[in-house]
């Protein structure tokens, strides 16, 4: 079964992908860590769109043999992947990348498209959904900082993850719409948990 789960900045996809992933026994794919990574290629002077990334168990990320995981969560990376990410070209490779991942496997993945361009096929979508002060608040608690800041740098990317014209953030028709703006991580994670049992119920039948 594939997992696709979608949504704005800092809605709470990463976690809940990750705990979704270990439940389950499946691979947890981090979308936007590739596309960070991409951001960090181009930063260290390696074109973007032909970066050699891997993603390893845990979604440990590796950039040209190296991991690098723990940098991937800047401030400055998070404006950048999404200026790297209207790219056609790194969307191309990447997405290309995500395919042949999930090939053939159980995955959980999560980003901007998975429902729509990469898992079109996923057995269950999920789009999370917060508003964009809760989220903020999320991630004034995760890493500090200025909270008005942090909600500018939100809606900003926001607007241009929207706004693109190639893979706009959207749900897929067939997405189940998930507002966390009130919920827990635990009540979120339970809740997907019940969408993927009645799937595998209806899948069996
Ligand atoms: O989810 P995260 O904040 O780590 O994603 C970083 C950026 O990568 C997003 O702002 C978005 O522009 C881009 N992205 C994307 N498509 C995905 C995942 C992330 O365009 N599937």
């Amino acid at each position: 079964m594939k997992i696709a789960i979608d949504g704005p900045a800092a809605a709470g996809k990463t976690t809940l992908a990750r705990r979704l992933a270990e439940e389950l026994g499946y691979l947890f794919v981090p979308t936007g860590a590739m596309y960070r990574a991409a951001a960090l290629a181009k930063k260290r002077g390696i074109p973007p769109d032909r970066a050699r990334i891997e993603v390893r168990e845990g979604g440990r990320i590796i950039l040209e043999g190296e991991d690098v995981t723990d940098l991937l969560s800047s401030p400055d990376l998070d404006e950048l992947s999404s200026q790297v990410a209207v790219d056609g070209r790194v969307r191309r490779h990447l997405v290309a990348l995500q395919r042949q991942i999930a090939r053939g496997r159980d995955v959980v993945m999560e980003g901007r498209d998975i429902g729509t361009v990469v898992l079109p096929d996923a057995e269950l979508k999920l789009f999370l959904w917060a508003d964009p002060e809760e989220r903020a608040r999320r991630r004034l608690a995760e890493r500090g900082g200025d909270y008005e800041e942090i909600l500018a740098a939100i809606r900003r990317r926001d607007e241009r993850d929207s706004t693109r014209e190639d893979s706009p953030l959207r749900p897929a028709p067939d997405a189940v719409i998930l507002d966390t703006t009130k919920l827990s991580p635990d009540q979120v994670l339970a809740e997907a948990l019940r969408l993927v049992e009645e799937r595998l119920a209806k899948l069996d039948r």
